[in-house]
């Protein structure tokens, strides 16, 4: 399981991040636990405790995911990838803090694709990647499914009076080889047991 948001360091004091709580990937990190699976959960700064009988890997940057998640990916058996992984990591680290100034531009560079990255040194591995879409949701989740090599995607759609951060309740698509599904508004928990559910069904599949 990965959850959480990355960040990135500007100078000494100041960071990029995004709104990612971990409440879904902790949620499923829970249910795993719950259902026999030994889970490793690597997870970025969240406000939330480490679920209890689990393996926690805290991590903050993209590359620090990148590599426990490559250290942790060849003796899994099935990936949940929920984290917020950072698109976009700063060109420059200033290493004294920045003064106060009228403007301050700041680069940025895209990130490495982690996901797409272990989906690629993959043996008998399931992987579920997770999609937060604006508009387009499922035309643009089910395109991300196949261009990263995934066997399962969760689409998340993303409007002001339906944010799927924190502990709302969520509705999501599940796109997998088959089709897309559109589940009903539901909690992260029971999200989570499907979600479950899903992927030992996809794990099933795979070995036919
Ligand atoms: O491309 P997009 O960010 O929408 O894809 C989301 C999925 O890809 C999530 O499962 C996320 O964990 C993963 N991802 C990644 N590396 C990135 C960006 C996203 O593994 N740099």
């Amino acid at each position: 399981m990965t959850a959480g948001p990355t960040r990135e360091m500007l100078d000494p004091v100041r960071f990029i991040t995004n709104l990612s709580t971990g409440e879904m990937g902790y949620a499923i990190a829970r249910e795993a636990k719950e259902k026999g699976f030994q889970v490793t959960l690597i997870s970025g700064p969240t406000a939330l405790a480490p679920p209890r009988g689990i393996r926690f890997v805290p991590v903050v940057t993209v590359s620090d995911l990148e590599r426990q998640l490559r250290r942790h990916f060849p003796k899994t058996d099935l990936l949940f990838m929920s984290a917020a992984v950072g698109d976009f990591l700063p060109v420059r680290f200033a290493s004294k803090k920045v003064r106060r100034q009228k403007r301050w531009k700041v680069e940025f560079r895209q990130s490495p694709d982690l996901v797409k990255g272990v989906a690629k040194m993959r043996k008998h591995q399931i992987v579920i990647g997770f999609s937060l879409e604006t508009s387009r949701w499922i035309e643009r989740s089910r395109k991300k499914r196949i261009a990263k090599g995934l066997d399962g995607i969760v689409a998340n759609y993303y409007s002001r009076r339906r944010s799927p951060f924190g502990k709302n309740r969520v509705q999501v698509a599940l796109i997998d080889g088959e089709g897309s599904r559109v589940l009903g508004l539901q909690s992260k928990s029971a999200l989570a047991r499907r979600l479950v559910r899903w992927a030992v069904k996809l794990g099933e599949l795979s070995k036919n």
